[in-house]
């Protein structure tokens, strides 16, 4: 029987936040900002496995304590998101026929439900699928400078979400046969190896911290879901 096992990769510097520890490691609400995810994940019962995967040269996992019995770490990040991602893929010793949920360390205000969600949805998907979201906003393209020079139909469109689930096999050969550069998620890799992904709506909540104004709205949700 095939497994569910989540792979989280946490190998960024975090350069758009800036500080100085990378932001996976930002206290928030008592913890850092990543064992909230790593939590949420180890919460769907469905899933058996939480893999981490940080940077060979990390010197700050090991200073706190994450009390998750799902969870395992593999020290094999590499230089960019897709890299530590196959990485990661390679040193979790999956089957074929797993799935694998690979999201974002920094989505710390993922729900266990968009988690059910998506697994309910992909469980008999030939492909797998990722949480996005329908573009809500009226959606403008910038000149070079700050103006605009087209309004762009906001219909069909989409923002990409993790988690992103596929089967360990497919999202191994899609990323051995991806230019890793340029793959800033797995489902363009399994899109450019020709298949389909199938989008599951998720929720505003589930947004990547990214700046360090991104903490306030992270701070007050998961305050809220504690109450
Ligand atoms: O930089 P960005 O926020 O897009 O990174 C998305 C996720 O990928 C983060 O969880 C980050 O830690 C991870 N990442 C990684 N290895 C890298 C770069 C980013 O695991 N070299």
């Amino acid at each position: 029987m095939s497994r569910y096992l989540a792979l989280v990769p946490a190998a960024g510097s975090g350069s758009r936040f800036g500080g100085p520890s990378p932001k996976q490691y930002l206290q928030l609400n008592n913890r850092p900002l990543m064992w909230h995810t790593l939590q949420v994940l180890s919460q769907v019962a469905a899933i058996s496995r939480v893999v981490v995967v940080i940077s060979p040269g990390d010197e700050w996992f090991d200073d706190f304590e994450w009390d998750l019995p799902k969870l395992s770490v593999l020290r094999v990040g590499g230089a960019s998101r897709a890299e530590s991602v196959r990485n990661g893929l390679q040193a979790m010793e999956a089957s074929e026929q797993d799935w694998v949920l690979v999201h974002d360390a920094a989505r710390c205000c993922l729900s266990v439900a968009a988690v059910e969600r998506l697994i309910a949805t992909l469980a008999d998907d030939p492909v797998g699928g990722l949480l996005a979201l329908p573009v809500p906003d009226t959606v403008k393209r910038a000149d070079g400078e700050g103006r605009i020079s087209a309004t762009v139909s906001r219909q069909g469109l989409w923002l990409a979400q993790t988690p992103q689930m596929f089967r360990a096999g497919l999202l191994a050969e899609a990323l051995a046969a991806a230019a890793v550069a340029d793959i800033t998620d797995e489902a363009s890799a399994v899109e450019q190896y020709g298949h389909k992904p199938r989008l599951v709506e998720g929720d505003a909540q589930n947004f990547k911290v990214t700046y360090p104004r991104d903490l306030a709205l992270a701070r007050a949700i998961l305050a809220a879901r504690k109450e």
